[in-house]
């Protein structure tokens, strides 16, 4: 194996796995061991569609291998937890996906298991990493827009017909706040590089689909500094593009259709000069981004597109948010700590 080479097992028989990660691993000339399922039918068919040698159930079996040496977790988010711990005490880097546990307690300790055992630990939020995020965040840090005081994020779409099951259910890990504003967060966290405080939010069951929890979801987080940032996430909207603005005192960042999968979207810079385009240059895709950082920070240079306390702590405001909603006020960031499978839709 070259040095930042890794084998791979997978837990989790999940589309995120078929469609873009199995993919991306491949791309990069990595290997992939095998997978492990709650079903034995599943892991066999799952192992046998994606030519993996093992499919299994029993964990142990994957993270006792040798040649083994980094999990990718996209089970459902319930099960993040246990299977983090898990595949750290066994001495295997761990890519997890988001969000990265149900509460902060638990996110937190995936980060000390972690960082006791001298692992890596990354969670899978895709935009970060991407190249017009990582534009929109040096915009940002090198004063292009002077100080920042605002973000605002569109992230409103229509969840895909395959993927209508446990995401619309209030059991532990449902809605779309742990979907998608977590998501938003990530990405404003990383371009504000400032401490989310608070968090006020309200949210609504809108679909067809019977829902018997949040699919649409409005949230405002109040940054370090006064700066806030607004987020609009939905499963429901069938027609809208994606954005992500962020304005200063000197100048906005308007970027168009980066709150996406794929590496695609523009970045327009407007100030006191007129509009210009800003080039993207890393047009990677946005999983093969977090793959190379993975393998990279393995081998022992860098670090992961988004750590675990960056997961953390992404969480941290999705579960405020997911709080604020519920129960109709604002929340501190960090004082979240109640159970998602808890909390019921508010008519709002
Ligand atoms: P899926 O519903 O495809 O898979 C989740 C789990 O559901 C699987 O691990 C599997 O359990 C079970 N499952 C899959 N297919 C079936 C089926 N036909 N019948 C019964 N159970 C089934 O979820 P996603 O791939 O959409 O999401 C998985 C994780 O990835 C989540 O944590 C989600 O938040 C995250 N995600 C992240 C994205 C990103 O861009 N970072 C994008 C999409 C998802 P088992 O493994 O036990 O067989």
């Amino acid at each position: 194996m070259t040095s930042d080479k890794l084998r791979w097992g997978l837990i989790g028989a999940s589309d995120i796995a078929a469609s873009r990660m199995i993919p991306a691993i491949r791309a990069r000339g990595d290997d992939l061991v095998g997978v492990v399922s709650t079903d034995g039918e599943r892991a066999q068919r799952y192992a046998a569609d994606h030519g993996l040698g093992l499919g299994t159930t029993e964990l142990a079996a994957l993270l006792d291998r040798k040649d083994v040496d980094a999990v990718y977790i996209s089970s459902t988010n319930e099960k993040h937890h246990s299977q983090a711990m898990a595949a750290l005490a066994s001495g295997k880097h761990v890519l997890c996906e988001k969000p990265l546990a149900l509460t902060t307690d638990d996110a937190n300790q995936i980060v000390a298991a972690a960082d006791s055992a001298g692992l890596v630990l990354g969670v899978n939020h895709h935009l970060p990493g991407a190249g017009t995020h990582r534009m929109v965040q040096r915009l940002v840090r090198d004063g292009a827009i002077g100080t920042p005081l605002a973000a605002r994020v569109a992230h409103a779409g229509l969840l895909p017909e395959r993927l209508r099951g446990w995401r619309l259910d209030a059991a532990p890990g449902g809605g779309v706040i742990l979907d998608i504003t977590c998501h938003d967060a990530s990405a404003v966290n990383a371009i504000l590089n400032l401490r989310p405080l608070s968090v006020i939010a309200a949210a609504a069951s809108q679909g067809p689909w019977g829902s018997t929890t949040y699919d649409a979801a409005m949230t405002v987080i109040r940054y370090d500094d006064g700066v806030l940032a607004q987020t609009h996430d939905a499963f429901t909207v069938g027609f809208a593009k994606t954005s992500l603005e962020v304005h200063g005192t000197n100048g906005s960042i308007i970027a168009t259709d980066v709150m996406t999968q794929d590496p695609v979207g523009e970045v327009r810079l407007v100030d006191a000069s007129g509009t210009r385009d800003v080039p993207v240059t890393d047009r990677r895709g946005l999983y093969q981004i977090i793959l190379d950082a993975f393998g990279t920070a393995v081998a022992g240079e860098g670090r992961p597109t988004v750590t675990g306390t960056e997961g953390a702590l992404a969480l941290a405001v999705a579960l405020a948010a997911q709080e604020s909603a519920t129960f109709g006020r604002a929340v501190d960031v960090g004082k979240a700590p109640v159970h998602p499978a808890s909390l019921r839709p508010s008519t709002i």
